[in-house]
């Protein structure tokens, strides 16, 4: 009897332990993906207009101050989807994300049409995508307006990065969070709502 009840502890103490062990794994590991980022680079692809990069660098550091622009590098010839003449925003995501660490943010802006698989549509066109929680999204200038161009880069860029930090889309129609769904609905898009602010200032931002 005293054997058995022995074993019988042994076991309930084991399976505790494995518990805890799968309970927490993952948890732990969203917390350190979504932790404070320590810097943010923006990095433009292909012949990315420069100066247009710089007004982007010069919105963003007033929301983070740890913002730097690196030299535009070539768009990844592997996320090229030739039957529609545009790039997959997913691999452009994939190539990336482990590029300069967990705790630096990757913005990369391209002005070439980007695309994704959206439910059952094979290449649905986008303005932007992100991980979320991760630490690299991607933006495209091609489905912005061009006379408001410098206001929706960033309104699309803002996005994204609120994505990264964990935001979800919100339902505030004059929130930055607000799904695009198939328009382009950034002129109605003013600020971040308070409980999506609150967010990303817990990480460390300046709304
Ligand atoms: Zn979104
Ligand atoms: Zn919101």
């Amino acid at each position: 009897m005293k054997w058995i009840l022995i074993v019988l502890f042994g076991f309930f103490i084991v399976n505790i332990f494995t518990y805890n062990y799968l309970q927490k794994k993952p948890i732990r590991q969203v917390q350190y993906i979504i932790s404070k980022p320590k810097v943010l680079l923006i990095q433009p692809l292909g012949d990315f207009n420069q100066s247009l990069a710089k007004e982007n660098l010069k919105s963003l550091k007033k929301n983070f101050s740890s913002t730097r622009l690196l030299p535009s590098i070539p768009l990844f010839p592997n996320a090229y989807y030739k039957p529609r003449d545009r790039y997959r925003a997913d691999s452009i995501l994939k190539f990336t994300r482990y590029k300069h660490g967990i705790d630096t943010l990757m913005l990369l802006m391209t002005h070439r049409d980007i695309s994704v698989t959206k439910n059952r549509i094979k290449d649905w066109g986008i303005m932007g995508l992100a991980h979320s929680p991760g630490n690299v999204c991607v933006v495209s200038t091609y489905r912005l307006d061009k006379n408001k161009l410098t206001e929706q880069l960033y309104k699309v860029s803002i996005h994204e990065l609120g994505h990264t930090q964990g935001l979800s889309h919100c339902p505030v129609k004059s929130c930055y969070m607000r799904d695009a769904s198939s328009g382009n609905p950034l002129d109605e898009e003013k600020e971040f709502c308070p409980s999506c602010e609150k967010v990303m200032e817990n990480k460390g931002w300046k709304m």
